[in-house]
């Protein structure tokens, strides 16, 4: 999983801030029962003093001392408690920090391991990251349905997904580029939004730009000498697991900004990191487009995969199921 550095600290603050403020809660608390009941501050001296003893004891008499005379006394300290607690009608636990997760005790980590909330964190601030939370919602896997395709339409999308699911499954392993170019709403969009989640939700980072965004991004670099993107700084977007970039072709083409373009495809290819694109242009107008050297030398890096038919996002508004 790839997160800026700061992100990850900024978690990792936030974690550090909660389990002080959940302990300076449970001790105000405390110290508010001491001076309503005094007589849990006297069985809490009494438990830190035969603490102190059992310190000494072993101290005396090594790892071998008889701790028979400690643990009676310890047991009546305990029962001694649990009277007090049910004589005012309190729970036993009411003095005990109360953590965000018990599990991890706010720190994150059980032992070495990052703890599920933080796991959960993570992937919440990789979605964040990806610009696409909303949409992911509606456009994955879980969503998908061939109800409107015809049987040629079905075998290439079944063929498809199972490529795409080989795609996902090596993803840590093989890196490859996709491009998906052909018709308008032909599903290249969603499937590029279906992989996305796929891979947010196993840890991977994914960060998705329309072509206009991208172009937008190359030019705040360049002439507003800014290295960041909103919050996104610019090695993010070349060292991100994925990067995606949607309807390539609809934004204003220079040549300075394919070049930039060309630059970000390159380095992420240099990095062996993955990146999806999608077109409604074909092969013939994206060389065109971005002249044929350049979108030759980078395209030949991609596997090529051609969506032909229907607008499916007009046939799912409007007409019922093949
Ligand atoms: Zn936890």
């Amino acid at each position: 999983m790839k997160l800026s550095t700061s992100v990850f600290s900024d978690i990792l603050s936030d974690y550090e801030k909660r389990r002080r403020d959940n302990i300076l809660s449970a001790m105000d608390l405390r110290d508010r029962l001491y001076e309503k009941y005094p007589e849990f501050r006297q069985i809490d001296d009494e438990f830190a003093d035969l603490s102190f003893e059992r310190v000494c004891l072993h101290r005396n008499s090594g790892f071998d001392a008889d701790e028979t005379a400690y643990l009676k006394k310890h047991d009546e300290l305990i029962a001694r408690k649990k009277d007090l607690f049910k004589k005012y009608g309190l729970e036993e636990d009411c003095m005990e920090v109360k953590y965000d997760c018990p599990a991890c005790k706010d720190t994150g980590f059980i032992g070495s391991d990052r703890c599920e909330c933080l796991k959960k964190r993570l992937t919440e601030k990789l979605y964040d990251q990806s610009n696409i939370r909303s949409i992911l919602e509606q456009e994955n896997f879980g969503t998908y349905t061939d109800a409107y395709y015809n049987d040629r339409e079905k075998a290439f999308m079944n063929d498809l997904i199972s490529q795409i699911r080989n795609f996902i499954s090596d993803f840590d392993t093989t890196h490859r580029n996709l491009l998906f170019f052909g018709d308008p709403g032909s599903g290249k969009t969603f499937i590029t939004n279906c992989i996305a989640k796929e891979l947010l939700d196993s840890g991977h980072s994914v960060i998705y730009f329309s072509a206009s965004q991208i172009f937008d991004l190359i030019a705040d670099i360049k002439f507003r000498d800014s290295s960041d993107y909103g919050n996104l700084p610019l090695t993010d977007i070349y060292e991100c697991d994925l990067l995606v970039i949607d309807d390539l072709g609809t934004e204003y083409v220079n040549s300075f900004t394919s070049q930039e373009l060309f630059n970000i495809l390159n380095k992420r290819r240099l990095l062996d990191r993955s990146t999806i694109i999608s077109t409604n242009l074909d092969m013939q107008q994206l060389k065109e487009t971005y002249s044929e050297r350049s979108a030759s030398r980078i395209f030949g890096y991609y596997n090529l995969f051609e969506f032909k038919g229907r607008d499916m996002r007009l046939l799912m508004r409007g007409a019922a199921p093949i």
